[in-house]
């Protein structure tokens, strides 16, 4: 049975506490409102413009308007957009607007294409296959693809013909939805031209914990934008309530917008983007973190993204990372005093649970599954130094955002009245996120030292389990001597003894034998009495 480690078991007691490119029409701002019937008038007065202007917009037989857009302006002037069609296909290239006077007179056109859209000929008959092949050839960088052609009059450029437009879609380098539109000549199989179905954008994410930031979006070619990573493969997406256990990777619905303004900012907020801006921030810092600072390319260091659903289950206040499904969970919180479960170190302490799944596999029972656990917390804080976020500040306090003040911290983990100091023999028989505290102080020992602290406005005292001073090397060179302790040396069934084995000689490849962090690794698994 795969585990699906979490960052709690239970919440601790008291929590201690397409188209081608339209050539744009220059229009005028539109007025703030318009009287009701204004725009059913200007529309039905377009259509009359067109047809008594046929000469002006090309426009003959067979072919048919779409309405696409209304601009109406202050003084009652109004600029109507079509799309086109000829004998019901679409025609690429055919796009016009209609320019009139507040009285419906036509003053002006505008027009996509420098040919006339219409295609003199009748439609012939042709098959789809043709289409369909060309397309998938051309593109080569979407994987698993499945080609979807459609007939289309191609008029953007040269004389109109017909042309097969196929949206081919399937996965990209990333593992993240990817796809090209590709246009090919009915008749002659020749490309005219291909694109990328999506791109990537960057949003503006109102998170709940880190301010207003920059998100690295999707941008679909028919408009609009969902909260894929084209950069790191993530997808994000809203569990709709579901649990945590029937959650499959192709669970819940992508996230949408109009805009690419995403949130509002709020803890608990009604709008359901906001868990997401944040869920999707901090997976991507996570991303970074692994890649930036230890050259790894994901969790599988294969450059594939996860899926990360926010909104699981009701009043769930927890956090999983599920090997199975290769997706984070997170749910909402209690509802009361713990809002939804997407900050910084939580996010990061989940995707680290894939990695060490991928790694040293520690399991998640005794001695292992709290060095397990013990990993999660150190690279979930680490990701938060990283972020060096002015309002989500790095510290050694687990979850101190969304389970306030904090549900575990480094210094002294039995202030959460569970979690061990020390270890003993015992210490494999407490739950995971307990027994997880051996490891937690042992990396704040080895960071920070011995004794009283205050690190970013947050006072801290670490005692030792021997009465030894310990002083500190700084996190990240401890956090890069875990690291290759984990991705190296470390096993399965590692203990605790076996991590200070595996820490040391990752402090030896990386500063040499007997050097001040070899050393101050060594004093520091002594003050939580693993020699
Ligand atoms: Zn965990």
């Amino acid at each position: 049975m795969t585990p699906t480690p979490s960052f709690r078991r239970a919440r601790v007691a008291a929590a201690v506490a397409v188209v081608a490119a339209l050539a744009g029409a220059t229009v005028p701002a539109a007025a703030a409102s318009a009287a009701p019937g204004m725009r059913e008038a200007a529309i039905s007065q377009a259509r009359a413009n067109v047809a008594r202007n046929a000469g002006v917009f090309g426009f003959g037989t067979g072919q048919d308007l779409v309405l696409k857009d209304v601009v109406l302006d202050a003084d009652g002037a109004s600029h109507v957009r079509f799309d086109r069609t000829f004998q019901g296909l679409p025609v690429v290239g055919g796009d016009l607007v209609v320019h009139q006077d507040a009285k419906g007179k036509l003053k002006d056109s505008s027009r996509a294409a420098a040919h006339d859209a219409a295609v003199k000929s009748t439609v012939p008959k042709v098959t789809a296959q043709s289409g369909a092949a060309g397309a998938l050839a051309a593109a080569p960088g979407v994987k698993e693809a499945v080609s979807t052609p459609e007939l289309v009059v191609w008029a953007a450029d040269g004389t109109p013909r017909l042309a097969w437009r196929t949206t081919v879609e399937g996965t990209g380098d990333h593992g993240q939805p990817a796809g090209k539109v590709v246009v090919t000549d009915a008749t002659t199989g020749e490309q005219i031209e291909s694109y990328d179905a999506e791109h990537q954008a960057v949003g503006t994410g109102n998170s709940e914990y880190t301010g207003t930031i920059g998100i690295d979006t999707t941008a679909k070619s028919g408009g609009g934008y969902t909260l894929t990573d084209p950069v790191r493969g993530h997808v994000t997406k809203d569990a709709n309530n579901l649990s945590a256990s029937s959650l499959k990777a192709a669970s819940g619905t992508t996230f949408n917008s109009t805009t690419n303004v995403w949130g509002d900012g709020k803890k608990f907020s009604s709008d359901r983007a906001t868990a997401a801006v944040d869920a999707h921030a901090n997976t991507a810092w996570t991303y970074d973190y692994y890649k930036n600072v230890h050259g790894r390319s994901g969790i599988k260091n294969d450059g594939k993204g996860a899926t990360v659903f926010v909104h699981v289950g009701t009043n769930w206040d927890n956090a999983q990372w599920s090997d199975a499904c290769f997706c984070m969970m997170t749910g909402d919180g209690d509802g009361t005093t713990d809002p939804e479960q997407v900050d910084l170190d939580t996010m990061g302490h989940e995707m680290t649970h894939g990695v060490t799944s991928a790694t040293a596999n520690l399991r998640y029972s005794g001695e292992s599954g709290g060095l397990n656990e013990a990993t999660s917390d150190i690279f979930g804080t680490m990701v938060e130094w990283y972020a060096n976020n002015s309002v989500d500040t790095g510290d050694y306090l687990f979850s101190d955002q969304s389970t306030p003040p904090w549900l575990r911290r480094f210094d002294k983990p039995s202030l959460d009245g569970r979690s061990a100091d020390c270890w003993s023999s015992s210490v494999g028989k407490l739950d995971v996120h307990n027994s997880s505290g051996v490891g937690n102080h042992w990396f704040y020992l080895a960071s920070e030292g011995s004794g009283s602290k205050t690190i970013n406005g947050v006072t801290y005292n670490s005692p030792t389990c021997n009465g030894s001073t310990v002083t500190g090397i700084g996190n990240q060179k401890v956090a890069k001597i875990w690291y290759r302790a984990l991705t190296v040396y470390m096993t399965s069934t590692t203990t605790y003894k076996g991590a200070r084995t595996a820490s040391l000689n990752a402090a030896r490849d990386l500063y040499g034998a007997g050097s001040t962090e070899y050393n101050a690794v060594a004093a520091a698994w002594s003050g939580v009495n693993v020699s």
